[in-house]
């Protein structure tokens, strides 16, 4: 889930034109097709539940909108895409953010009992794994923010139960566990003090640990404090986007790789290229200013936004783009720490060309392919990296 989107909790969806100039379309070979089939594809982060929950639509079936729904997931041969249990920074450490959470966790399992021969619920690894070979998309769980633990490590336990797999620290605003690199208040200068605590606790029940969205020094004391690898369930590069510290540093990566750990790229524009970026911050500062001239309701400042994309056509990324983001990671710390994090049905229209919706994994593919990428290593960053970290995750909590 985006910042952006999160605030607003509304996609914009015009702007098609501009994509189908910009977008030449790649040609996808048998092969790609068959790869992307053939292996487990997990992808970090999926913002299903709180689209459905916002607008309700049934996901077992086509649906006109969205990023995600079940024959665009079959085409794209997607396995296992992580269910975004997103709770709003606004509702930290409140009854409401665990109510939120717990109705989210209910709407995916609806999904299941909707639909049980096209999708099952995953709680590990070897599940995944198990459902993959019956033909099922695996559905786990993880929460965006930690704001539903309360400050109780029995909410954590009660989450665990309830299936949720990871659980990203903080979101767009400094929290009771961690600070966010979105928000300029650094009350804890990294982690809190009952955020010390929890990483101990997951590590301990074999949940996982996602860094994206905390800052750069919440990152550094997680990664001293976990005796795990941990993931960024949906980060970019920093390298591509300087300045952005929502997106991980050519330092953080390294020392992700010394931990073991995984970064899924995020597809969204405005986490791949510095134009898109550019373009985000010009209407941000647009807005703002219409919003100071007048008091204007929720439909003014749409068509103002709508206005303002007509006359600054938004710079979609490319495919290439993105590949270039999962070529730095490999030369920085190898094949074995990088994944996919879409952020699907989480940012709006800024997805970029040829990478549109789920079904798109196999242009991925094509594209791995045509940069002379192995498919041992391609079968590793579909899925097989994530699959390693969630088992070494799940045999050290075995052990406590
Ligand atoms: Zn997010």
């Amino acid at each position: 889930m985006s910042l952006r989107h999160s605030i607003t909790a509304a996609a914009v969806t015009f702007a098609l034109s501009v994509t189908a100039l910009n977008c030449q379309a790649i040609e996808v070979s048998e092969k790609a097709n068959a790869l992307a089939q053939e292996n487990i594809i997990v992808d970090g982060h999926i913002d299903v539940p709180y689209r459905v929950h916002d607008k309700w639509v049934d996901v077992t079936r086509a649906t006109e909108d969205g990023d995600f729904d079940y024959p665009r997931a079959k085409k794209g041969g997607l396995n296992a895409p992580f269910m975004s249990i997103y709770v709003p920074a606004s509702l930290d450490n409140s009854p409401e953010s665990t109510q939120l959470a717990h109705q989210l966790i209910d709407l995916v399992q609806a999904i299941v009992y909707r639909a049980p021969d096209k999708f099952a619920i995953a709680t590990s690894a070897d599940e995944v794994r198990a459902q993959f070979d019956k033909g099922l998309i695996s559905l786990p769980m993880g929460m965006e923010n930690g704001s539903p633990i309360q400050g109780d490590m029995a909410n954590l336990e009660h989450f665990y139960e309830r299936g949720i797999r990871y659980i990203t620290l903080a979101h767009s605003q400094s929290n009771h566990i961690s600070d966010s690199s979105y928000d300029l208040r650094r009350q804890w200068k990294g982690l809190s003090p009952f955020g010390k605590k929890l990483i101990t606790r997951m590590n301990e029940i074999g949940m996982l640990i996602d860094i994206s969205h905390v800052s750069d020094d919440a990152f550094h004391q997680v990664i001293e404090l976990s005796e795990v690898p941990v993931i960024a369930s949906h980060s970019s590069l920093r390298n591509f986007t300087p300045g952005f510290e929502r997106n991980m540093s050519d330092t953080m990566i390294k020392k992700l790789g010394h931990n073991g750990g995984i970064v899924m790229i995020n597809f969204g524009s405005g986490f791949v290229s510095k134009a898109a970026r550019q373009w985000r911050d010009g209407l941000a500062k647009a807005t703002n200013a219409f919003l100071r001239k007048k008091d204007n309701s929720k439909s003014d400042i749409d068509a103002f936004e709508k206005q303002y994309r007509k006359e600054n056509p938004y710079p979609y990324s490319s495919l290439d783009e993105v590949l270039d983001h999962i070529d730095h990671v490999v030369e920085l710390i190898g094949i074995e720490h990088v994944g996919i994090g879409s952020d699907y049905d989480g940012v709006g229209d800024s997805l970029p060309t040829n990478l549109k919706d789920v079904a798109a994994y196999p242009n991925l593919v094509q594209g791995l392919l045509n940069r002379g990428y192995s498919e041992a290593d391609i079968k590793k960053l579909l899925g097989e990296n994530f699959l390693r970290v969630w088992k070494e995750v799940e045999d050290f909590a075995s052990t406590q």
